[in-house]
């Protein structure tokens, strides 16, 4: 690709008097507008010819990665399984040209699909009923907990505002707590990785009173099944509070164990992970709610209408298409496919909790760490072989956190090419480091300042020459 011409900025292709549009002859004859709405001085768009214009655009789209380009690990919050069939079943012109407002019985198949999907949630997680208004995860999560503070409150236990959060719980937890108006406690972890039960149990003893819920994430956020749910729940419930199951990665669960059956009372599953939708750039997503029989008259009114019914619909599909039968497949197939990478790959990544894990898992960098190379080198040196990043730095719990989450869907092909990429940067990192300190080499832009984009973003071309 020439970066010379179609890389820069739109602005920079720019010359004096040349256009890439005709428009129609104006029929509508001339309205003046007002003076005080007029602009001082012109528009300072790019005046471009149309193909530097459509080979720009076309140039800067091949330079995204996303998980039609190549593989994908990122733990926690991945990409997983889109089926393109899903998309076309959200285009449906019957469904996507709905309007809110139309008559109620002309809307009668959007409706069954609303409350067939929150029959499958229900099936899937052995919880009572569903609402599919919450937007994302983290709105899921608000949404659930003010189920929780709205029980708490119809008892007259207005004091319990304290919400017990693992510190390896994913940032949007205690985030929604707090934006609930309620506050938060943290229990640590085991060095196994799993929550200090002992230590929840001189919590809940010092403070049983003020307690509202306990948020968990299982498998949590190492991948690991919090073998202890079952105590921990009697623990939780003993002392009047209520426990919450943040679902947003439900894959691994899907076939295997239901939250319900283990005790949750409210817990939200972000469709748009567990249930197909590409959601990169921030969007579009759902986190319907789910509570156990009772709970169901203190849900909030967090949005109009449906949520985001497109959303919806790809999970529907999802989970038509695989059908009782495959379903109970995905998460097996996740578990096992992580289970593979971590084997292949343990004797030259650190590996700080050796067990079997679920659909995810945290290496801490590379095993020799006398070769400098750190857990940003290795992303950004994936980045050369075709291969997106894990998550890195996250979970907080080590130093050179590397997240690593196939999802159920890649062959083993991917897999294995996957294993031997990362074996190559392992090498690479003891026989010439400075490569893999140095990389990105292959992509248009290599390093950027992470830190200075994020407290100073220039978004706009004037302010960029002003700069
Ligand atoms: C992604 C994620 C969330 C937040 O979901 P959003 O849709 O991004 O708001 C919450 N918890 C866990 C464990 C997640 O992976």
């Amino acid at each position: 690709m020439n970066n010379k011409l179609y890389g820069n900025l739109i602005f920079e292709l720019s010359q004096p008097g040349r256009k890439g549009y005709s428009l129609p002859k104006n029929r509508f004859g001339n309205y003046a507008v007002p003076q005080e709405l007029r602009r001082k001085e012109e528009a300072a768009l790019p005046e471009c010819d149309e193909m530097t214009v459509v080979r720009h655009y076309t140039n800067l789209s091949a330079n995204n990665f996303g998980v039609d380009n190549g593989f994908y690990p990122l733990g926690s919050c991945t990409m997983k399984y889109n089926p393109k069939i899903n998309e076309e079943v959200a285009a449906l012109p019957q469904f996507q040209n709905l309007h809110p407002l139309q008559p109620a019985d002309t809307t009668k198949g959007a409706e069954a699909v609303c409350t067939l999907l929150c029959h499958a949630l229900c099936e899937l997680t052995g919880l009572h009923a569903f609402t599919l208004k919450p937007f994302a995860g983290a709105h899921g999560e608000l949404t659930g907990l003010m189920v929780i503070r709205n029980y708490h409150e119809s008892r007259g236990d207005h004091q319990r505002r304290l919400v017990i959060v693992p510190d390896s719980a994913h940032g949007t937890n205690p985030a929604s707590a707090a934006v609930c108006g309620l506050d938060i406690v943290e229990v640590k972890s085991l060095a196994d990785g799993t929550v200090d039960v002992d230590a929840l149990r001189q919590l809940c003893s010092e403070n049983g009173d003020s307690i509202a819920a306990m948020m968990m994430t299982n498998p949590n956020t190492l991948g690991l099944f919090e073998r202890q749910i079952p105590e921990i729940e009697k623990i939780v419930h003993h002392c009047g509070a209520l426990m919450y199951y943040d679902g947003a990665n439900l894959n691994p669960m899907l076939g295997a164990a239901r939250p319900g059956d283990m005790g949750f009372d409210v817990m939200h599953i972000n469709l748009h992970k567990t249930f197909s939708t590409p959601h990169g750039g921030g969007g579009p997503g759902a986190g319907p709610v789910g509570v156990r029989k009772g709970l169901e008259p203190f849900f909030p009114t967090v949005s109009p209408y449906h949520g985001n019914f497109a959303v919806a619909m790809r999970a529907y599909a999802y989970i038509l298409t695989l059908g009782r039968t495959y379903i109970k497949e995905v998460g097996p197939l996740a578990t096992l496919n992580a289970n593979y990478i971590k084997q292949q790959l343990k004797d030259v990544y650190e590996l700080p909790i050796d067990t079997l894990c679920k659909h995810e898992f945290v290496f801490d960098g590379l095993k020799d760490k006398s070769t400098g190379v750190t857990t940003m080198d290795v992303a950004k040196r994936l980045l050369d072989y075709g291969y997106h990043a894990p998550t890195i730095y996250f979970p907080l719990l080590f130093h050179e956190s590397l997240m690593i989450e196939p999802t159920e869907n890649e062959s083993k092909d991917t897999i294995d090419g996957f294993i031997a990429v990362m074996r190559r940067i392992a090498q690479e990192a003891a026989n010439e480091p400075d490569t893999v300190k140095s990389a990105p080499h292959n992509t248009p832009i290599g390093r950027v300042d992470d830190v200075l984009a994020a407290k100073h973003p220039i978004v706009t071309w004037r302010q960029l020459q002003r700069d």
